[in-house]
């Protein structure tokens, strides 16, 4: 059966922006399918209309079963938001290499096998919108990010091939950029770093991230709301000729600008000021 309503897929639906990107999507009109790894934080949904799908971005299966799922129960996809993610964060010297190439596996592969595996249907149907959610990170790099930059600056570049591969096909590939967006991402990250780095020569550096960039009472208190992030997601999502990006939230544009101005240098001092 083929559903009346447009179909939206949104990963890392269980928290934070996900979470706040289902529903609004929901509250316009979509069926929206909300996937990610907790299925207790997806039944929360429910009552606001959102299909949980337990989805592991790790799991060739568990992303094949998904993209199944909604090809046999509503024929089509018209949007898939990439937005599940997470940051390593650690000194390069620490990290090992096993954790950088999960880094890769959630933020970049995953979401291509998922890419892969809904176009297809999109084809088919004669368009769609696949909407990526990398960050300011994808452009400006800080100390003890390395892995999880390498990953959004990857994204950055993935998207920009895939936008004008799919555009005779009628999909457009949108990058949102966000900022500072208060989830549950930033103690994710800092307990990372401190996992991997938090005793030995970089120590002082992590206490530096746990002070400026990842401290939960500064700049996460500061952070947008990840409403901020849905709003501008369900406008590319009904554009007809959405942006190739949209960089919004805490230090966004500022941080972009920024980059865009200075030189390297410049650009390294300003960042550690930021990491404390
Ligand atoms: P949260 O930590 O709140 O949410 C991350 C989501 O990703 C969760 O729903 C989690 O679900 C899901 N996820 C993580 N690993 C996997 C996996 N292996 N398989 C399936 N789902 C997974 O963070 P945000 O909402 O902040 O992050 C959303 C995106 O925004 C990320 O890509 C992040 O890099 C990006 N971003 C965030 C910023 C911020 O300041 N918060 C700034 C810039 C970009 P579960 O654990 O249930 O699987």
């Amino acid at each position: 059966m083929t559903s009346t309503q447009p179909v939206a897929l949104v990963t890392g639906a269980s928290s934070g922006i996900g979470a706040a990107t289902a529903r609004r999507l929901a509250a316009a009109g979509y069926l929206v399918y909300g996937a990610a790894r907790r299925a207790d934080r997806l039944e929360e949904l429910r009552g606001d209309g959102v299909l949980p799908l337990v989805v592991d971005l790790l799991e060739e299966a568990s992303l094949t079963t998904a993209v199944e799922h909604i090809r046999a129960e509503a024929g089509r996809l018209d949007v898939l938001v990439n937005n599940a993610g997470y940051g390593e964060f650690g000194a390069v010297e620490d990290v090992p290499i096993a954790q950088a190439r999960r880094q890769f596996e959630v933020n970049l592969f995953g979401l291509a096998r998922l890419v892969q595996l809904s176009l297809p249907l999109m084809r088919a149907q004669g368009g769609g919108t696949i909407i990526n959610v990398s960050s300011v990170a994808g452009r400006v790099a800080g100390p003890l990010g390395a892995w999880y930059h390498a990953s959004k600056f990857a994204l950055e570049g993935f998207s920009d091939s895939l936008r004008q591969e799919l555009a005779p096909f009628g999909v457009r590939v949108v990058v949102v950029q966000p900022g500072a967006i208060r989830t549950e991402w930033g103690a994710h990250a800092l307990d990372s770093a401190r996992d991997a780095s938090g005793a030995g020569r970089y120590s002082r550096r992590v206490d530096g991230l746990a002070r400026g960039i990842l401290n939960p009472h500064g700049t996460q208190r500061r952070a947008s709301s990840p409403e901020v992030i849905a709003a501008v997601i369900e406008r590319a999502a009904k554009a007809r000729r959405p942006r190739t990006r949209y960089a919004l939230g805490h230090m966004a544009r500022v941080g972009l600008t920024a980059r865009r101005l200075l030189s390297d240098r410049l650009m390294d001092q300003a960042t550690s000021r930021l990491m404390g």
